[in-house]
């Protein structure tokens, strides 16, 4: 008989600090104990203890195609015949570039790095570079990675775990990110008014995913984009969730918006680590080896992964699964709040296609504050009753629920009955 999650995570914890590498996983918000995952396949985890999950993780984003489809399967493994790693130019990365130049029309030049994290570093340091200015604008709520300048008043594992400034960040550097609320054009221009000239860029989730979902108020992204030109600050646009996920364009496709950089990750590497950032090309040729901003990566464009990537954005492009995810998006959604009617519970569910969220609040949700009227207790007796019937859903009151192809049919059927059993069971 292997190992059972509990085995696991008493081995993990000695070794691993909290058990896991990366905080969310931890179920600390929820309670309890994590489950280890053996295999995944479509919709379906199945654990290390052999129960077999409907998943609305989806490995927090990337596995739009459900786990393990077999295009990217083979598209591993036929790169993998011809090795793992070159260290020089390889083909993959100019199809990759291809791919993404063709659905984000405001990406004139992309560069391939290892993670989401390292996208939004990158392209902070370069909206510094090209401005020559020091100043950053984010989001209180948006999650942009842990780098440094980003990691102030972030969402998605900092907000779980109540260390919104972690510990680490010096605090000179956080005095050059000014934060705001999200959906206050008032707050914007009020703050490039009391730092004139100095704004480098602002970066934001255009529809945040990280505190939950939020999507933006009619017309804010347009402001944001406007006050940016008016300044001359970088506008980027953090679609390493939201991008190939809401539209093969993502969110600046949905909303007619061209910002100046593109931050891409998660489905870009079908499910291996690929983060991109990319934009206008006077900008973009600030980087070394053309300019001075330095960026860099010794498995940037690795083989195996862009194979896996350009595999997920192919199948995207063919199969056009958009407007059936969010079929499947409402679907979950409106099955939760009709069980929270029945019920007498107040429930928030916003979504957008395959993005969705479940807020236990009577307030409409568009900000960090109005996210944390959340009832994050009532989330964990749900979370833990949808676990015990067979569903997973975010292991926190302040992550978004993800859906894929793969949940069409017998498995969101399933789910919808699951998740309407467990909001009745509260
Ligand atoms: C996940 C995420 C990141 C960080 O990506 P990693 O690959 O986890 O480093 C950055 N921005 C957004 C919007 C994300 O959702």
């Amino acid at each position: 008989m292997s190992a059972s999650s509990e085995q696991l995570f008493a081995r993990a914890q000695q070794l691993i600090p909290g058990g896991v590498n990366s905080p969310v996983r931890a179920f600390r918000s929820v309670g309890g104990a994590p489950f280890f995952t053996k295999s995944a396949s479509g919709a379906t985890l199945t654990t290390a203890d052999g129960r077999e999950l409907i998943d609305f993780v989806c490995t927090w984003g990337p596995a739009i195609h459900g786990h393990n489809h077999p295009h990217i399967k083979a598209a591993i493994a036929d790169a993998l015949e011809n090795g793992t790693s070159f260290g020089t130019p390889n083909p993959h990365e100019v199809e990759m570039a291809e791919l993404i130049v063709k659905f984000f029309p405001s990406i004139q030049k992309v560069r391939m790095c290892n993670s989401g994290t390292e996208a939004t570093m990158s392209a902070i340091r370069l909206a510094r570079g090209f401005t020559s200015r020091d100043k950053i604008i984010k989001f209180a709520g948006c999650y942009h990675g842990h780098s440094d300048s980003l990691l102030v008043a972030a969402g998605s594992g900092a907000l779980t775990h109540g260390h919104p400034d972690s510990a680490g960040v010096p605090a000179a550097f956080a005095r050059e990110t000014v934060v705001l609320p999200f959906n206050d054009t008032a707050a914007l221009d009020a703050a490039f008014a009391a730092n004139p000239g100095q704004i480098a860029g602002v970066i934001l989730e255009p529809y945040i995913g990280n505190v939950g979902f939020i999507k933006p108020d009619p017309g804010y992204l347009q402001h944001v984009r406007a006050a940016c030109t008016k300044h001359g600050a970088v506008l980027i646009f953090d679609e390493v969730m939201t991008g190939f996920r809401l539209a093969r364009g993502g969110v600046q496709e949905l909303e007619k918006i061209t910002p100046d950089l593109t931050t891409l990750g998660k489905i870009i590497g079908g499910g291996l680590p690929v983060g991109a950032f990319g934009g206008r090309t006077d900008i973009m040729d600030q980087l070394a080896p053309l300019g001075p901003v330095y960026q860099a990566g010794t498995l940037s464009g690795n083989p195996l992964a862009l194979a896996a990537g350009i595999a997920a954005l192919k199948l995207l492009d063919e199969l056009n699964p958009y407007a059936q995810l969010d079929a499947l998006g409402r679907q979950v959604a409106s099955a939760a709040l009709s069980a929270a009617q029945a019920k007498g519970l107040a429930l928030q569910a916003p979504q957008t296609g395959s993005m969705l969220s479940l807020f236990f609040t009577d307030r409409p949700v568009r900000d960090l504050p109005t996210a944390m009227t959340s009832d994050a207790k009532l989330f964990s007796r749900f979370f833990h009753a949808c676990l015990a019937a067979g569903v997973y859903a975010p292991p926190s009151a302040y992550e978004a629920w993800f859906l894929s192809t793969a949940h069409e049919g017998a498995a969101v059927a399933r789910a919808c009955e699951i998740i309407s059993g467990a909001i009745k069971s509260l």
